[in-house]
């Protein structure tokens, strides 16, 4: 939606509330399974998604996203601090996805069966839970996203995996295939909320927290040049790609959640632009 039109259709709204400013809940974004929409409520009201809360910024900011298998229709309720509440339908798109298949995986990598293994791959998904857990109140998306490599698309999200012959997880993020060394950018501002150099998936992982449980995560990685609590702003180098962990050659693995829900990264930020 443009800028003009969002202007327009907040102004009819408030025309139509009786220029209530209570009744404006203006929300935009992609409905569709992975998208991602923002929006901005009354600050202090108190926003549910299908009865679930929904975070709320002091100055009313809010995110949601549709995860992959999102149902057609959800419900947006605003309820402000005074005057009436809202209600808004929201229709997401469904999406059909791909099947992947990816042979030449070490078994280790694949079916691990060791004690240590197991007890690794608990931590390393434990540390990640713990950061999709988070609530920051900030709104650092505000500036917007960007690609943080550019290069062949070698994974597209939400793709039926089947590693080795074996049906696994679904693709969570987007694989763009680039040379050992290249510098990974992060694809916006927020802190960085997770660095281990060695998860057994994920090798080298970093996480940003980018507000209101929007977070980004690059796997793989070669190098990791930031440190747990830096900021950083969009576009800012944080590593270089590599192989590290569970790929069979470099790339950068990207993901986006909001908390525990898988978002499409290249729903956010459109088609690679040859220069970025
Ligand atoms: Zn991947």
């Amino acid at each position: 939606m443009t800028f003009l039109l969002r202007i327009f259709l907040v102004a009819t709204a408030l025309v139509a509330a009786g220029a209530d400013p209570a009744r404006a809940l203006e929300i935009s974004g992609t409905f569709v399974q992975g998208g991602l929409a923002t929006g901005k409520v009354e600050p202090g009201t108190a926003l549910t998604l299908d009865g679930n809360p929904v975070a709320v910024a002091p100055d009313g900011s809010f995110i949601i996203g549709f995860g992959r298998k999102a149902k057609g229709k959800m419900v947006l309720r605003a309820v402000p601090p005074e005057g009436p509440s809202e209600t808004r339908e929201l229709q997401i798109k469904a999406r059909k996805y791909k099947i992947q298949r990816i042979d030449g995986l070490p078994t280790r990598k694949v079916s691990p069966t060791s004690p240590a293994d197991l007890a690794r791959i608990k931590s390393d998904r434990r540390q990640i839970v713990e950061v999709r857990k988070r609530t920051t109140l900030k709104t650092f998306f505000d500036t917007g996203f960007m690609w943080p490599v550019t290069g062949r698309i070698s994974g597209v999200f939400g793709s039926q995996r089947i590693l080795n012959g074996k049906p696994r997880s679904p693709h969570n993020g987007v694989d763009v295939a680039a040379p050992r060394g290249t510098p990974v950018k992060t694809m916006g501002d927020g802190v960085v909320a997770l660095v281990n150099q060695d998860m057994f998936f994920t090798g080298k992982t970093v996480m940003i927290d980018h507000g209101l449980g929007l977070t980004s995560v690059y796997i793989h990685m070669d190098k990791i040049t930031v440190n747990e609590g830096d900021f950083v702003t969009k576009g800012m180098q944080i590593g270089t790609v590599g192989a590290t962990g569970r790929a069979t050659g470099p790339h950068l693995h990207w993901g986006v959640s909001w908390f525990n829900i898988h978002l499409d990264p290249a729903l956010l930020v459109g088609p690679q632009k040859p220069k970025e």
